[in-house]
């Protein structure tokens, strides 16, 4: 347990101020002793991952950090077409995907490269290119965070949506992911529609990509868009804003906005845009197509910059202070908000930061 330990370094963003306390667990055991710990001292508790999904404020978190550090993939099923895997919580992502695509287990290859800790895979539902990790979620192993009882929630329990689960909506804070379960097909099941993946594949002239070629596709496609966070780069925490998912009539109500604030050609990509991710009840929007026509891109304060290849990225330059990452932030909100009428979505979450300091972020006046 370290006191006034700083959390800039265990972030993506490397931003934000110290943890009061900090400690990693490799254990069950450990899980209980910190929980322990926060309950005697009244303090709220914060499970720290891979730091790639969080924004920390200048100021800090005022409780207890907990790091998941328990490691291990285990095969606990296998037969002619598929494998049932169980992943410790602090398992990279990433190397979970590498491990799969080695062995030629279908499912997760096309969720190459994001980064993170398995286990904080599912409080987002990670997605990307066509597929979520709920795809092949068949478990979780959770702890109350109120009592430290352990128990197993199935794949439905778990209220997989589009980048939400029960872990960050109606459970947020009261749960420790400590394990999961998978299950991977033997054999290809590709997906491949993604239009970025197509045009790859066309490009390539390969019609039937192994594992290993998609996963490489899939890396060169992201490495174009999301930076990759690396030690002397500044940093990110991958998409900053959520993508749009429309019912009928709020796209219809967006069609009206482009028609009075937008050239005509902008409204003819939208409604390009409308066909191109057909789903059954919803029409999603890209949400870097709304900042991209606003003119925000590379737009900077402080350290701050709206990403110019991926505008849905927000990125620290270099030096770049939490309450930049917000004015940006709420700078991109308040003119997408004025000219489009959409309340754009923030994906990470934000920790440390008052309820003023967010009811601010939030508000469009
Ligand atoms: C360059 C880049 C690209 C990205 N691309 C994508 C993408 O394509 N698709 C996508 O969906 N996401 C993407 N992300 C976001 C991020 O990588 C994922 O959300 C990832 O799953 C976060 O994992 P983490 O371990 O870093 O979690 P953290 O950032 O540490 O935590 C995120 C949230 O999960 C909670 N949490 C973490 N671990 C646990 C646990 N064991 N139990 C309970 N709660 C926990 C935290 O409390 C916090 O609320 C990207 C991020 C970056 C920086």
């Amino acid at each position: 347990m370290q006191e006034a330990e700083p959390l800039k370094p265990y972030t993506t963003f490397k931003i934000g101020g110290p943890a009061r306390y900090f400690a990693r667990a490799t254990s069950m055991e450990d899980f209980r002793k910190v929980l322990e710990l926060a309950g005697t001292r009244s303090l709220p508790l914060f499970v720290l991952g891979g730091g790639s999904n969080i924004l920390v404020s200048d100021r800090g978190y005022e409780g207890v950090v907990v790091h998941p550090a328990c490691r291990g993939i285990e095969t606990l099923n296998e037969d002619s077409e598929a494998v049932t895997l169980e992943v410790s919580a602090a398992e990279t992502w990433d190397d979970l995907v590498c491990y799969a695509v080695e062995r030629d287990w279908w499912g997760i290859e096309n969720l190459s490269h994001i980064p993170g800790q398995a286990g904080a895979a599912l409080v987002q539902n990670i997605g990307a290119y066509g597929l979520q990790v709920s795809d092949v979620v068949r478990s979780a192993q959770v702890m109350q965070i109120s009592t430290g009882e352990v128990k197993v929630l199935s794949a439905a329990d778990c209220g997989f949506g589009y980048r939400r689960s029960i872990f960050n909506t109606t459970a947020r804070g009261q749960l420790i992911i400590v394990r999961l379960t998978l299950r991977l097909a033997r054999h290809g099941n590709s997906k491949l529609d993604y239009p970025d993946v197509r045009t790859y594949f066309e490009e390539q002239g390969i019609k039937q990509p192994s594992l290993g070629e998609i996963r490489q596709a899939i890396i060169s496609i992201r490495d174009r868009k999301f930076p990759f966070p690396r030690e002397e780069k500044g940093g990110n925490a991958g998409s900053f804003f959520k993508n749009l998912s429309l019912l009928e009539s709020e796209y219809q109500a967006l069609r009206e906005k482009f028609r009075h604030n937008f050239p005509p050609q902008d409204l003819e990509r939208l409604e390009e845009i409308r066909n191109r991710f057909p789903t059954a009840d919803r029409i999603m929007v890209p949400t870097a197509f709304l900042i991209s026509i606003c003119g925000l891109k590379g737009h900077r304060i402080g350290g701050a910059q709206v990403n110019e290849t991926q505008p849905l990225v927000l990125l620290n330059q270099g030096g770049a202070t939490a309450e930049d990452v917000i004015a940006l932030a709420r700078h991109v909100r308040r003119t997408v908000w004025t000219r489009t009428g959409v309340a754009i979505a923030i994906e990470p979450e934000l920790v440390g930061f008052t309820k003023q300091e967010l009811e601010h972020l939030y508000s469009f006046s």
